[in-house]
């Protein structure tokens, strides 16, 4: 087994279970460990701390999923480990038409595994070496115990890079997934917003939809009744749809993808949506400063851009960003309106957003009440250890 050593005093968030092992920490490899091979970590002084996998390119050296000693990291830890975490979710599965994220990576003590359920179809993304060299095993694994009719395989994610992985994608087992309507869950095994949504594995955005949103695009449609909403990077039309669901007067759909605002269109009529809706193809930032010009008013405006910031040396710029789009959308919302407003990027702290949209306010001249605090649904987990798996957060303000 091939050893690493931390250097003296990098051994306390190894003990608390963090999983990540940055190179920076390693002071020397005893062995020479190829792509995802299980690697044992010591401290200094040579007691055994913890066990995980090498990634012989990443910042993130080694990635850790046990501080048991006398745990392997085989075929039968890797089985048991995606067992527990479907079981965590199994009150979602009963409904056969139901999506929702079955295994969220270092969360769920798989670093670098994401597996999504669409119907009964599984969407998979492999992360990390350690994935990406086992796929056969996670495939096989996921067949077994779920039965499913065909996965298929998402990693053309851009973090594949800094793993020196090659995109991949196609179908892993069973029959290709056709684009198929299904059903976000809700916290309590309901239907989030008792709207159906396409999935479209091969061509969709990301795995197909933005699950860590199903609950919040119910939040916010609360607000909508009655309401001329604008959905700003709306996608395939998720907090529009809840929108309209809940009674909204009119809908605005922004987006830079003309095939996500197709996507959200069919969506709508799924749903067999009636309200009148307006789809804006272009880039959020020009939009909304040409409805200031305008003087166009809305009753909710949401915000829910692409994460802005991969590294902590560009997040003043993506505070700039956040600050930006929030402050040209309080021009735009009638006094007593909604802004429901996120941020998915991680090193925005919930603390930091609020600060930004605190900014935003100011120059704004608008006073404004937070009215909920919105996170990432419950499939989506937040492992305690692990504070980087809390990254989605919202707030559900009020306008005047
Ligand atoms: N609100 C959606 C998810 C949004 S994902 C939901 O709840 O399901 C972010 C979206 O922003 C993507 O669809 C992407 O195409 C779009 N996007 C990215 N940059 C943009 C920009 N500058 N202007 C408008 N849309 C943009």
């Amino acid at each position: 087994m091939v050893t690493v050593t931390v250097h003296a005093g990098r051994e306390r968030p190894i003990i608390q279970r963090h999983p990540w092992v940055f190179s920076g920490a390693i002071a020397h490899v005893r062995g020479n460990p190829a792509p995802g091979d299980v690697v044992d970590v010591c401290a200094s002084d040579g007691s055994w701390l913890a066990r995980g996998f090498w990634s012989g390119r990443s910042q993130l050296r080694v990635r850790l999923a046990t501080w048991d000693k006398s745990q392997p990291l085989d075929e039968t830890w890797l089985r048991e480990t995606i067992a527990r975490a479907v079981s965590g979710r199994e009150r979602w599965l009963i409904d056969p038409s139901t999506a929702c994220r079955l295994v969220f990576s270092e969360a769920d003590g798989l670093p670098g595994l994401i597996v999504d359920r669409y119907g009964c179809y599984l969407a998979i993304q492999l992360l990390t070496q350690a994935m990406a060299v086992r796929a056969e095993q996670v495939v096989a694994a996921l067949a077994d115990l779920l039965a499913p009719r065909g996965i298929y395989e998402r990693s053309d994610a851009e973090v594949r890079e800094k793993e020196d992985l090659p995109p991949a994608v196609g179908l892993r087992w069973g029959e290709m997934p056709p684009r198929l309507p299904v059903t976000p869950i809700t916290a309590l095994g309901q239907p989030a917003s008792g709207v159906r949504m396409f999935v479209d594995l091969p061509a969709g955005q990301k795995t197909g939809i933005y699950l860590d949103q199903a609950i919040n695009h119910a939040r916010v449609g609360a607000y909508c009744a009655g309401a001329d909403t604008l959905d700003c990077f709306s996608y395939a039309g998720g907090f529009a749809l809840a929108a309209a669901k809940a009674g909204a007067t009119r809908l605005t759909l922004v987006d830079a993808s003309a095939d996500a605002l197709a996507l959200a269109a069919d969506n709508l009529r799924l749903n067999k949506v009636t309200t009148p809706a307006e789809f804006v193809e272009g880039d959020a930032f020009h939009i909304l400063r040409r409805y200031r010009a305008e003087q166009r008013q809305f009753d909710v405006v949401i915000l829910d851009p692409p994460k802005f910031v991969y590294q902590q040396a560009h997040l003043e710029r993506a505070t700039r960003g956040y600050k930006d789009i929030n402050l040209q959308a309080l021009h735009l919302i009638r006094p007593g309106g909604i802004l429901a407003t996120f941020s998915c990027s991680g090193l925005v702290s919930a603390d930091l957003f609020q600060k930004i949209i605190f900014g935003a306010a100011i120059d704004a001249g608008r006073d404004v009440q937070i009215l909920e605090r919105l996170a990432q649904a419950p499939d989506h987990p937040v492992l305690l250890s692990f504070p980087e798996s809390e990254y989605l957060k919202g707030l559900i303000c009020r306008v005047w």
